[in-house]
């Protein structure tokens, strides 16, 4: 069973955030304005997710967010420990922020998230970049307030990344970054311990969140006007099994379907070995399920999976897919691949591209394996070169590029209904939104759009896109 954090310790919590808001009202009342704070995130959903908690207790710290770090108070990079090149961004940034420190004496810069749950991490950043004042890890954001507190009032760095794993804290505050969509966790950790992966040493053991916990956010959003959910966690297929309760995730995603209001439901991540017949069918029969699955294979070759510890065969995994097909016949499926992990050969990597072939992803997540220190697979002697490596990504790639633009060429005719997100990345002029198959369609349309859910005619099928009109009442 988690343990969930005491009303005690949330108290002690609040007492800080009362103690942060009276900093920054002085700050206004010597400057003329709040504070202002700036937020950036490496990694997945689930960073993104604690983002939106960390700014939820800023803004009601009294902070205002800015979108560049040169002229924030407070500067907080919530980073990923899951490849190498996330880690060395960070490092990147916090050595131009360095400079601009230099003359911004004022400036507090904060790092959180996996990569400084690891020790040798922090200890690096402490030896190396003293002009960060503030490290918490991934079990400590709910002690946010204090932390933030004791860094701006007290001298020398402040750190915090207990070692344990993890407690569940509820009710923190959360500023999202959409009105017609949001994350909710329903567990945190993973147990799985594939040999790569750094996520079970950084983000703890499996935790569900009590069921009706869940309900009362999901509820509280719908009321809200918000009506798309995701529903987060490492592995959602192992939901509730530390719980004193019968309900898994296929009952959970029964519930979420029920609550008025909520139009769409999604979910990630889910791993191979733990999909269950039940969770397909409630995928099948629960109409505000969307028509949508991740399911990672990460590689083909069995020999491969096994040194992952997958715990799945290739055939296996091809078997549920087949199952999932059968029951829901339009269902558009996704994946993570890694190319190149230590003992992957030439021909395991052929039967990688195999399951490309077969299973026809609309869209994949690839990668290039990243040594993770740590890990049992980062004692492992690489079969291949690195120029050979890059060479089957770049193939892994072309394969891929081609099925995902037949697939989207099959959309071009149809009407669609999606939910407007924004402007698009590239065109202001042009909205951009998603289907329930989580396809991108860009077209022409009134901002009065955003956040509603609009009938597109799709006229135009490219490898990551499709381009649309509004389609006639
Ligand atoms: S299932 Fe494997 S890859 Fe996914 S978070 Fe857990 S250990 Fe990492």
């Amino acid at each position: 069973m988690a343990q969930i954090i005491s009303e005690k310790e949330i108290k002690v919590q609040r007492d800080f955030l009362y103690k942060l808001k009276e900093y920054t009202a002085n700050f206004c009342a010597e400057n003329g304005r709040p504070p202002f704070a700036h937020t950036e995130t490496y990694g997945c959903q689930q960073n993104e997710n604690d983002t939106e908690r960390i700014r939820g207790i800023l803004e009601e710290a009294g902070y205002e967010f800015t979108d560049t770090a040169d002229n924030a108070e407070l500067v907080i990079y919530n980073t990923c420990a899951v490849r190498e090149n996330a880690e060395q961004k960070v490092f990147g940034r916090i050595g131009i922020l360095k400079h601009i420190k230099e003359s911004r004496r004022d400036m507090t810069i904060a790092l959180c998230g996996c990569m400084v749950q690891q020790e040798h991490i922090t200890k690096k950043i402490r030896e190396v970049h003293p002009q960060v004042d503030l490290i918490f890890g991934t079990h400590a954001l709910y002690k946010l307030p204090e932390l933030l507190y004791r860094t701006l009032t007290e001298k020398g760095a402040v750190v915090d990344i207990e070692n344990s794993d993890g407690k569940i804290a509820e009710d923190i505050p959360v500023k999202r970054d959409s009105d017609s969509s949001a994350w909710v966790s329903v567990m945190y950790g993973c147990n799985n311990f594939c040999t790569y992966c750094i996520v079970p040493y950084v983000r703890g053991r499996e935790r569900s969140r009590e069921p009706e916990k869940i309900m009362d956010e999901v509820r509280a959003l719908a009321k809200s006007g918000c009506t798309e959910i995701s529903l987060l966690g490492q592995n959602v297929n192992s939901y509730g099994k530390d719980l004193d309760t019968d309900i898994d995730f296929a009952e959970l995603l029964r519930m979420v379907n029920g609550i008025d209001g909520v139009e769409r439901i999604r979910f990630m991540t889910s791993h191979p070995k733990d999909l269950s017949d039940r969770l397909i069918d409630a995928m099948a029969e629960c109409g505000k399920v969307c028509r949508q699955l991740h399911l990672p294979f990460q590689a083909g070759s069995d020999k491969v999976l096994a040194d992952m510890n997958r715990r799945y065969t290739k055939e296996q995994y091809l078997s549920k897919i087949e199952k999932i097909k059968a029951r829901i016949p339009d269902i558009s499926l996704s994946t993570d691949v890694i190319v190149g992990f230590p003992t992957e050969t030439n021909e395991d990597f052929e039967e990688t591209l195999d399951v490309l072939r077969r299973v026809r992803f609309d869209h994949i997540f690839s990668f290039i394996y990243s040594r993770r220190e740590g890990t049992p697979a980062a004692r492992m002697e690489f079969v291949l070169s690195d120029e050979q490596i890059h060479k089957n990504f770049n193939r892994l790639l072309e394969v891929q590029n081609e099925i995902a633009k037949q697939n989207n060429e099959k959309y071009v005719g149809k009407i669609e209904k999606v939910l407007v997100e924004g402007e698009s990345k590239t065109d202001k002029a042009v909205l951009s939104g998603r289907t329930d198959t989580s396809k991108i369609v860009n077209f022409r349309g009134g901002y009065e759009l955003i956040g509603k859910y609009v009938d597109v005619k799709i006229t135009e099928a490219h490898t990551w896109s499709l381009n649309g009109e509004l389609a006639e009442k």
